[in-house]
């Protein structure tokens, strides 16, 4: 798999593996972490380790009560996506062909609004693309966002006093999972440049770069 590491647990927050699943998994921002539940980031390293997003689904349900921290995780391979978010317990969501944003607010949260305000961009982005190109562009602007001088509740890249957007990440899977695109911003977007990591990518998991 690709992923970043966290080098204290080991786990990670987003990755790729070598049959195309895409896994990315956030905070949910309801009470402050129990440091003694296992790490997010474990949890995030297992789902890679499946291969595919139907297998992830069926994990996450099967995920035990008040084991994690709250957390969102989105799963997808090209054929499903599933969206989960876990408070106590799963509750997992199959998604329609579509465009999704996840954050770390609660759904009806008043910050909610910013990752509906993504998807909605990102919709009218995609219907004026004209190639990936254009479509990558479209989601690296995305990715350096600033709306309220960066405020987490508001911005895509995020600017608060000891916490913030630290990397960022693009990767895109095509339907067949023939073919991948990653690039890799390793610091915030808006002042570190997104590098291609196609090559080394598409090499693990004998993709074509596209
Ligand atoms: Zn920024």
């Amino acid at each position: 798999m690709y992923c970043g590491l966290d080098e204290k647990e080991g786990g990670t927050w987003f990755g790729v593996n070598a049959f195309g699943l895409v896994v990315g998994l956030t905070n949910l921002t309801l009470r402050m972490p129990d440091p003694k539940l296992r790490s997010r980031g474990l949890l995030c390293m297992d789902m890679l380790g499946l291969r595919t997003a139907q297998l992830v689904r069926e994990a996450l349900k099967a995920l035990p009560a008040k084991a994690y921290n709250p957390f969102n995780l989105v799963a997808l391979d090209g054929a499903t996506a599933v969206r989960a978010s876990y408070d106590d317990a799963p509750r997992v969501q199959a998604l329609e062909p579509g465009v999704y944003a996840t954050t770390n607010w609660p759904i009806g949260s008043d910050p909610d609004a910013k990752r509906m305000a993504a998807e909605k961009r990102v919709r009218t982005m995609l219907d004026a693309a004209a190639n990936l190109n254009e479509v990558v562009e479209g989601l690296k602007n995305e990715g350096r966002r600033h709306d309220g001088n960066g405020d987490p509740r508001a911005s895509v890249c995020c600017h608060a006093p000891g916490y913030g957007t630290r990397a960022s990440t693009i990767a895109l899977v095509d339907p067949m999972r023939k073919n991948v695109r990653l690039l890799h911003a390793d610091g915030p977007p808006c002042t570190s440049d997104y590098e291609d990591h196609t090559g080394e990518v598409a090499t693990m998991m004998a993709f074509k770069g596209f």
